[in-house]
Order: C-alpha cells, then sequence, then structure tokens
C-alpha cells in the first residue's frame, strides 16, 4: 500500500503519455454526467484547461499526486472545477454583526410581501409606464406618487436610483449653474466617495460655504444670499455629531428665509424614517414629513435605509420644483428600474397599515425587538455553539450593543444581546479568531460577526431563522478540527 507520501511523484515527461485524449475523455461516463449537468461547451473549456495545466506541471516536472493521477481522478477535479464556475457569486449569509442596516451586507431586508409583489411583478409584463385608463404611455412615477404623497404629505413626488442621485439630481435640475449655500457643518462625506463638495461640483452648481465647522448663524445664510442663488441646502449630518460649542439653523428656522428671498429650501435627510422611532424608545431620525411641515421645499431620502425597502432615492416637495426635476434629462439616467420599483410599492403599502408595520417589515422588527428576547435565543445557542467550536474557545452570553447602521446616528446604540467567544489559549489568540471567522464565513450560509477587544461576537438581533445557524453547527465543528 502507498503511504500518503509515496503517492506523490515528480511530474515526468514519460507521464504525458497516459494522459488520454479529449474526445475519448469527454465520452467517458463520468464526463457525459457532467456535460448534462453543466452543458457540453464548459465541459469542454474546463476540460481542456484541466489538461493543458496537467501537460504543464508534468513538463516542469512538478509534484503529482498519483492518487488522483487517473480518469475518475480527473473526472473528478473536472466536476470541482465546473462547479466552481457555476455557483453564485450573491449569497444569503446571517447578519451577527449587531449593524441592522448593514450597507456591506445590502441594507434593508424586504418584507416578505414586498418578495411576493416583486415575484409577481416580474413574471411577465406590468403597467410599468402604461396609463391603464388612458390606454396609452404613462409615467413610472405615478405607480407610486400618490402613495408617497399620501405617507408624507408632500404635493408631489419623484423616485430615483438612490439617495445619492436624488441629491444629485435635485441640485443639478434647481441649481445648475447657480449656487448652492451650505453650512461648512454639514459639508458631510456619506462613505463611498458620497461627499458633498463633489456633488455639487458633478451637479454643475458652485457650493457657497456659509457659517464655521461648529457654528453656522441664520444671518450666514441671508448674507450669502444673491440674485444667482439656486438653492439653500440642508444635509442632515447622519453619521457624526459636532459636540460643545454648537450652532445650527434648523429647516424651520431657514424656511421663512428662504420664502421671503425666494429661494427654494431643499434637505438631504439620508435614512428618512416613515413613523417616529423614538415612540419604541429608538433614536429619532427625522421625518420626511416633518421637514416638509417645517417648511423644507424638497426633500430627499433613501428607500433601503429605515423605509425598509429597495435601492432607491426618493424626492417629495412643491409641485412646480418636483416637475422641474421629473423633466431635467439626468432623470432619465438616474430612473428607478421595475424591479426595485415593485418592492418600493408594496413596501409602502405597509405604511398604510401601521398596526401591523412592525410585524411586516424585517429592519423594524429588528430594530424594536426586545433584548429578553434575543437573550433567549442566546441562552438557547450557547450549549450547541460551545461543542461545535470544541475545547480552544469558550463561548459565553454577552450583553451588547447594537447600531441602526447605515449612517444612522453611530454614536447612538441600542442594548442588545448575543455571544461572545474568546479562544482560551491566550497565545496566538489573533490567529485563533481569524480561524474562527473564517470558518464561520466558509459555512454554506456564511455567518458575519464581529472581531473586537481579542474575542468574536455575535449579536443576534438580526437572527429570526435560528435553525439556518444550528443546521450548520456539524459544518463549523468539520471546518475547526
Ligand atoms: C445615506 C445617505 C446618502 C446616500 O444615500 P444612498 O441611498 O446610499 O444613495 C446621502 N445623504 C445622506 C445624509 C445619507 O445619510
Amino acid at each position: 500500500m502507498n503511504t500518503p507520501a509515496e503517492s506523490i511523484v515528480n511530474g515526468s515527461a514519460a507521464m504525458l503519455k497516459q494522459l488520454p485524449s479529449l474526445d475519448r475523455f469527454l465520452k467517458l461516463t463520468d464526463c457525459s454526467i457532467l456535460t448534462e449537468q453543466f452543458g457540453v461547451s464548459l465541459v469542454t473549456e474546463q476540460a481542456r484547461g484541466l489538461f493543458s495545466a496537467l501537460r504543464a506541471s508534468l513538463l516542469a516536472g512538478a509534484p503529482i499526486d498519483l492518487k488522483s493521477f487517473n480518469e475518475a481522478g480527473w473526472a473528478a477535479q473536472l466536476r470541482a472545477q465546473c462547479e466552481t464556475v457555476c455557483a453564485p457569486r450573491m449569497r444569503s449569509v446571517i447578519n451577527l454583526t449587531g449593524t441592522v442596516i448593514h450597507t456591506n451586507l445590502g441594507r434593508a431586508v424586504l418584507s416578505e410581501s414586498a418578495m411576493a409583489f416583486v415575484d409577481a411583478m416580474m413574471r411577465g409584463p406590468n403597467n410599468l409606464e402604461y396609463d391603464l385608463s388612458i390606454g396609452s404611455r404613462g409615467d413610472r412615477d405615478s405607480i407610486v406618487e400618490e402613495l408617497i404623497c399620501r405617507i408624507t404629505g408632500a404635493e408631489a413626488a419623484t423616485v430615483v436610483n438612490n439617495n445619492a442621485a436624488a441629491v444629485l439630481l435635485s441640485i443639478a435640475a434647481l441649481a445648475g449653474g447657480k449656487e448652492s449655500i451650505v453650512s461648512r457643518g454639514e459639508l458631510v462625506e456619506i462613505g463611498g466617495a458620497f461627499r458633498m463638495p463633489d456633488v455639487m461640483s458633478s451637479a454643475g452648481s458652485k457650493l457657497v460655504e456659509v457659517g464655521t465647522t461648529n457654528r453656522t448663524h441664520l444671518r450666514d445664510y441671508a448674507q450669502a444670499i444673491n440674485a444667482n442663488t439656486g438653492i439653500i441646502m440642508k444635509v442632515h449630518t447622519s453619521n457624526y455629531v459636532v459636540q460643545g460649542f454648537t450652532q445650527s439653523v434648523s429647516e424651520a428656522d431657514l424656511a421663512p428665509l428662504a420664502r421671503e428671498r425666494g429661494v427654494p429650501l431643499v434637505s438631504d435627510l439620508g435614512s428618512g424614517a416613515l413613523v417616529d422611532l423614538s415612540q419604541w424608545g429608538l433614536p429619532k431620525e427625522p421625518l420626511p414629513q416633518e421637514a416638509l411641515k417645517d417648511g423644507c421645499d424638497v426633500v430627499t431620502f433613501s428607500g433601503d435605509k429605515l423605509l425598509g425597502g429597495p435601492q432607491a432615492g426618493i424626492i417629495v416637495g412643491r409641485k412646480d420644483l418636483i416637475e422641474t426635476i421629473r423633466r431635467f434629462p439626468m432623470k432619465r439616467a438616474l430612473r428607478l428600474s421595475k424591479l426595485p420599483f415593485a418592492a418600493l410599492e408594496a413596501t409602502l403599502r405597509l405604511y398604510l397599515h401601521p398596526e401591523t408595520l412592525l410585524q411586516e417589515l424585517p429592519t423594524l422588527r429588528w430594530l424594536t425587538r426586545p433584548v429578553a428576547d434575543i437573550e433567549t435565543i442566546a441562552a438557547g445557542l450557547l450549549e450547541p455553539l460551545q461543542s461545535a467550536v470544541g475545547a480552544r474557545y469558550r463561548v459565553e452570553m454577552a450583553q451588547l450593543k447594537s447600531q441602526i447602521g447605515s449612517g444612522s446616528l453611530p454614536v447612538e446604540v441600542i442594548p442588545s444581546a448575543g455571544l461572545k467567544i474568546k479562544p482560551v489559549e491566550v497565545k496566538k489568540r489573533g490567529t485563533a479568531l481569524e480561524a474562527l471567522s473564517e470558518a464561520l464565513r466558509g459555512l454554506p450560509v456564511p455567518i458575519i460577526a464581529r472581531i473586537a477587544d481579542d474575542a468574536l461576537w455575535m449579536d443576534l438581533r438580526c437572527l429570526e431563522r435560528v435553525d439556518e445557524l444550528t443546521r450548520q453547527l456539524p459544518a463549523l465543528q468539520e471546518r475547526l478540527a
């Protein structure tokens, strides 16, 4: 019998002769199963690659594993290659990071009704731009405009690809070739290269900064307005706070000035919750309905942050200004596709029924989940997880702090619960943690947790299908063995 060492030989030119011809190889039963599953073209392409790589290694005298140097071995290798090529790239993951609206993990998770509606609408043609009452071309905005206006109290609304597009389009349409007045305290960077000064120049508007980083007064705005002013812009500083000796001018205080001087007041709310989160003890995020009541003329916000829908940018406000924005040529390049359109409509319809909203909308359901419920899940997972990770690690219950995410007030956290996994040996703790994190990410449904303070932390706030995790524990144990 061969020992493992003996089954590895250095490739030789003589072994080249043992390689079958491509045609003959592809006629083997193992290969015809593969061509049935993956198609002739892919299997042929992969087999050609496999044999030319083998040939190259043999000629180079590279080590060859004799055990798999046969037809069955090559077919198995070919299967693995085809599976890799055809494997889905986008994967479902389990978010245990504690950040509920995680931009890297796809932000808001859609409700069941939104997914069902997308499925129903995408299976065939729909009335995306067809007015069924008159039997001719319609505007896609009309599908959601009335719903958005009903919820936010706006006169008019239009939607685009995301909030970055909503901001860009609003500035370009209302202040292109003119000046936009923004407080120095609100020249934000959102991440992913979305910086207010750059957005202004992309939109063709001249940025006029007023005030200072920490303090801006109403008179600063008043002095900056001139005949070439296009808009006054307020930007919700969602991802940072300026503390201490600070002063900013609220929308309500700016609105009379803007109206008196005939300059539209535009507000980028970022997240833009459609319901007041403070009623559930969560940090208060500004609502578009409040911004409009305070006198903003145009308000923009995201569809996939606290709203809980698909990626989209929503622009609401004065009818004449929304019309100008809608007619602006750039709108065509930024329009929302039918897929998120269906999801957005179904999500907005959930807001018509506030009594069931928390139950139906995953984002709100998770954000308002009682800590006691999360603790119960953690307690149930403690032992199964401990036996899966083995004696090298110690699993403990942990009190945690979740974040809303997506730029919503990172300084405000929500009490949460979960598990803390610490390597028992202090030596090489970093390596052990990285191995654990990698094993979790390598599972069929990858588990994304957080490493901090020499431990791996699993915040269970967003874990609802617990069996999706427990089902994978044997695989985790195998990966760590
Ligand atoms: C998130 C955010 C944006 C960008 O919105 P997207 O929907 O990601 O394009 C713009 N402005 C503010 C203040 C934000 O928080």
